[in-house]
């Protein structure tokens, strides 16, 4: 695959596709140590065809985004905590751990040397970095790998939905994972468990669907690859507590801003029978942000909560708030934004 021109992109209309960029970064983990990777023009990978990843699902990633400030800078947006928690994916799946700091200098390198693919400032696009470690030893009996190789690739995207449009969602029979399983990790398994789901949602018509705690199924869990959260009718914000779903940045952020803006914001358990106290919900997560959910069908019955074509007020100041901080627009009260020197 041929690299990138950055002469041949449309800001306007990146879409959320890959792109192959000038740089990379690898760095691999053998005879128990990490051994000092860097920057690389290579983006492909090569590793055995016994190797544990591609049989036993040893990976985590993590997905996270660069902006382009109005003075032309980039802005990372809380690196160290996409450090933390691949780390703790990593301790889920025994994985060996890459050093904290050593991440969050890479995410910087990576963006610095392919910064002509940032988007421009009020573009709506973003450049996506995806940070991942597989397990590469060669095993056929089923144990932790002893070797690991940490990769990080980025791509230009667009806005990954224009706008805040409201979308249908339906409430799924399957489970995204287990109960006691690895839903609090970011690992490929629970994508490719979701992905049935998801096309059986879109061939209904919906955007896609959401799942329910694997346990009872009575309350929400979250999306696919985003969390959830609802607006009470009184104006309180609520995001499930639950032990199977990803601890998502973005929702912890939006929890903070919440905050800020008085909506005495709670984790806890939402019943999936009592949607009518919800005058407003939406899924959270890097890729969009924000995203309302106009509708939630759930057993052949459609709830709508506050428009089927326009985002609810509290939606759109949540959104207005945390984009803002992330492109620089807004004052950054909680330390979050990380500008890279250029
Ligand atoms: C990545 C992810 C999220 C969103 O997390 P952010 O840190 O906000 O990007 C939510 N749910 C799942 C299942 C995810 O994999």
């Amino acid at each position: 695959m041929a690299k990138q021109d950055v002469k041949d992109l449309d800001w306007s209309n990146l879409g959320f596709t890959y792109r192959d960029l000038p740089y990379s970064y690898n760095e691999e983990f053998k005879d128990g140590k990490w051994q000092n990777g860097g920057l690389t023009t290579d983006s492909t990978l090569t590793f055995s065809e016994a190797a544990e990843d591609l049989h036993y699902g040893q990976e985590v990633f993590e997905g996270m985004k660069a902006y382009r400030t109005k003075d032309g800078g980039i802005n990372l947006f809380r690196p160290e905590m996409n450090a933390e928690r691949m780390a703790n994916s990593a301790k889920r799946l025994v994985m060996e751990q890459y050093p904290k700091d050593k991440f969050v200098e890479a995410v910087k390198a990576v963006v610095k040397a392919n910064q002509e693919f940032v988007p421009p400032y009020g573009s709506g696009g973003s450049l996506y970095i995806r940070p991942f470690m597989v397990g590469t030893e060669p095993v056929v009996g089923v144990s932790p790998s002893t070797e690991y190789t940490f990769h990080i690739y980025a791509t230009p995207v667009g806005a990954y939905i224009k706008g805040l449009n409201p979308m249908p969602y339906t409430v799924s029979d399957y489970d995204r994972a287990a109960g006691a399983g690895t839903g609090q990790a970011k690992t490929a398994g629970n994508y490719a468990s979701s992905l049935l789901p998801s096309i059986l949602a879109k061939k209904a018509g919906f955007a896609d669907c959401l799942y329910l705690d694997p346990r009872e199924h009575k309350y929400i869990d979250e999306f696919g690859g985003a969390n959830f959260y609802g607006v009470t009718k009184d104006g309180q914000f609520l995001t499930p507590k639950s032990d199977s779903i990803l601890p998502s940045i973005t929702k912890k952020s939006i929890l903070q801003i919440a905050k800020d803006q008085g909506l005495n914001p709670q984790e806890t358990r939402i019943a999936i029978d009592d949607l009518d106290n919800l005058a407003e919900a939406g899924a959270m997560g890097t890729a969009a942000v924000i995203s309302p959910v106009g509708s939630l069908t759930y057993k052949g019955n459609k709830h709508v909560f506050y428009s089927e074509t326009e985002a609810g007020p509290v939606t759109q100041k949540l959104y207005d708030t945390l984009f803002g901080i992330q492109e620089g627009d807004v004052e950054d009260k909680h330390g979050w934004v990380e500008s890279v020197d250029l």
